[in-house]
């Protein structure tokens, strides 16, 4: 199916990555129109189709080769990274360059009545994550055992329904950390967007077009610094 010769582009259908995905594209050159009700939106001036799909994904159909690129958040990146790892199965795509969205941090955030001194403070507690991964290893690096919660999402709330002792989530403000009654005591992981491309190897033609955009985005980015 990709042999039609069309650039395959994964971006976010809707969340904290979409617009700003969008936007650059735009920016780029890109046209395109979206329609809501649709997966893919075709380019009306570039052989370029948008698959419009849940941002986690993104890593695996570029992993796969499913898609030629995709804007992905590193810490969904990764986290998926790790897991395909374990199961044997493609897990590498390149980095081609990070953005200047979509930047956040895995933090570990305790109860306000919780007394912590370091991330020993965890050791035998229960963690609600939705990063196993990236929480694992963190924990294996400081030779920290503990339990897991593994949830996709409400995950600041499971200490006070009393599904876990702390959490390991996504931060920006930390708003959401203080309406739940948590505080961040440490950051694990940094992340910030970023465009991958597949390890499959593109025609020629194709590969212009990735350098091309590239190149785009390069300009693009370095005006807005
Ligand atoms: P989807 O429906 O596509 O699965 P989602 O709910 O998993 O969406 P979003 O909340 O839209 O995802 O977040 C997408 C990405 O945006 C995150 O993985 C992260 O890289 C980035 N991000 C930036 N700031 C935040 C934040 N405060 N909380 C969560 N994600 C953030
Ligand atoms: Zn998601």
């Amino acid at each position: 199916m990709s042999e039609s010769g069309r650039l395959r582009i994964a971006i976010q259908k809707s969340g904290r990555l979409s617009k700003e995905s969008m936007k650059l594209l735009k920016s780029c050159g890109v046209k395109f129109n979206i329609n809501e009700q649709r997966l893919i939106a075709h380019s009306d001036n570039m052989p370029i189709d948008l698959l419009r799909v849940r941002d986690d994904d993104i890593p695996g159909l570029v992993m796969d080769g499913v898609v030629d690129l995709g804007f992905i958040g590193e810490n969904v990146l990764e986290e998926e990274q790790l897991e395909r790892q374990q199961l044997d199965k493609p897990a590498t795509c390149q980095k081609l360059r990070q953005l200047d969205f979509g930047a956040c941090r895995l933090s570990l955030a305790v109860p306000t009545e919780f007394s912590y001194d370091s991330a020993a403070s965890l050791e035998g507690l229960r963690i609600a994550t939705s990063y196993p991964n990236l929480l694992r290893r963190y924990m294996q690096e400081k030779g920290i055992s503990y339990r897991d919660c593994m949830l996709k999402g409400s995950v600041e709330v499971a200490p006070r329904a009393g599904l876990a002792d702390g959490i390991c989530d996504l931060v920006s403000t930390g708003a959401t950390l203080e309406a739940n009654g948590l505080y961040e005591t440490e950051v694990i992981y940094r992340s910030t967007a970023c465009l991958i491309q597949s390890e499959q190897e593109q025609t020629p033609a194709k590969q212009a077009l990735i350098d091309k955009l590239l190149s785009r985005i390069n300009s693009v980015t370095q005006a807005r610094e």
